[in-house]
């Protein structure tokens, strides 16, 4: 860990003190070396903390507790009002650069440019922030639960709730069962899909999808198997929740004619798929994605907050080990080996 310097909020800014961060797979794309960022750079970016200060303008006050959304766009072009911010595309300029949409960072070490993972940089005591994406949590949440409605709930419930609109009755296959796998479980179960089949490589992720309500939980070589039993023309709805070409290929392979794969994984620079376009003509079927739940954090995290005090939603399952700032290397390692829970840093 070391000192680095934070610029003064500006006048739509808040200084918030994290409390809790989780890892992301994006994070580890960084780690992995999948994606080329710029260095040195704070990861992190699924958070939440108490607004310890705030800029002139900005009507959250000190002591709010918020969660973080990780799309502080531009607010300007088409996707912005569209209310789809994580689809921005001066953000995601942004998010290459490693820097804020206006092309600073706001934080430096011995006056040299520190940058932003995922334009956040959460992994840190403190951080400024537009104020638009520190969403009120309200005082219910505990902050180590309610980081995980930063990336993994948002984009895995909206995954099954926004993108697909999942409904009633209907079946869903979901293949990876990490932490925004086990959201889309999640999400699937609230809009009342009545089969839900996890596939998954390691053993604890798929206890934890059975104990999140899936039908079944099984490894990618018992999938043939189940699904003859379970589903023998195949899901409603198949959902890749890792993002490389192969489980976007199962997924649509267990996709029934005329439904619809939703790719809810982000894939590492580079990947391509290679498709039958059988699977399109022939059998009909739709192949999409969804960006960060496909729907305004602001809105979204709302109705998330509404299952989750209805006790529809459930997060402190989905809580693995947490690890100091001081070890987050170790946190990042956890990750990495599979860790069956989110691993959260508690700065
Ligand atoms: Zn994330
Ligand atoms: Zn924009």
């Amino acid at each position: 860990m070391c000192e680095i310097e934070l610029e003064e909020p500006r006048d739509d800014e808040v200084v918030v003190r994290m409390a809790a961060v989780g890892i992301c797979g994006t994070d580890l794309h960084s780690v992995k070396g999948e994606w080329q960022r710029p260095t040195p750079m704070v990861l992190g970016h699924e958070g939440a903390g108490t607004v310890e200060d705030v800029g002139d303008g900005v009507s959250l006050r000190p002591g709010d507790r918020v969660v973080l959304s990780w799309a502080p766009s531009c607010g300007k072009c088409g996707d912005c009002a569209r209310g789809r911010p994580a689809a921005c595309v001066p953000l995601h300029r942004a998010i290459a650069a490693g820097t804020l949409v206006d092309g600073r960072t706001g934080m430096s070490l011995n006056g040299e440019t520190v940058y932003r993972g995922t334009a956040t940089g959460a992994l840190a005591e403190r951080l400024v922030v537009s104020e638009r994406v520190a969403l009120p949590l309200g005082d219910d949440v505990p902050l180590e639960e309610a980081a995980l409605l930063g990336c993994a709930a948002l984009t895995g419930v909206g995954a099954a709730l926004f993108a697909a609109r999942v409904e009633p009755g209907a079946s869903v296959v979901v293949v990876g069962a990490g932490g925004v796998g086990q959201f889309v479980l999640e999400g699937a179960r609230i809009a009342g899909a009545e089969t839900v089949v996890s596939v998954d490589p390691v053993e604890g992720r798929r206890d934890q999808a059975v104990q999140l309500g899936a039908t079944a939980a099984v490894a990618p070589d018992e999938l043939k198997k189940t699904m003859r039993e379970l589903l023998p023309e195949g899901a409603d709805y198949g959902f890749d929740a890792v993002g490389n070409p192969e489980t976007t290929e199962l997924a649509l392979r267990w996709t029934r004619s005329g439904g619809t794969c939703v790719v809810v994984g982000l894939p590492a620079a580079g990947a391509r798929f290679d498709l039958d376009p059988g699977e399109f003509n022939r059998r009909e079927k739709w192949l999409t994605g969804t960006m960060y739940g496909s729907e305004d954090p602001a809105v979204a995290l709302p109705i998330l907050l509404e299952h989750l005090g209805a006790g529809r939603l459930q997060l402190r399952p989905l809580l693995g080990p947490t690890f100091p700032l001081d070890d987050v290397n170790d946190a990042i390692e956890a990750s990495l080996a599979g860790s069956a829970g989110r691993v959260v840093v508690q700065p």
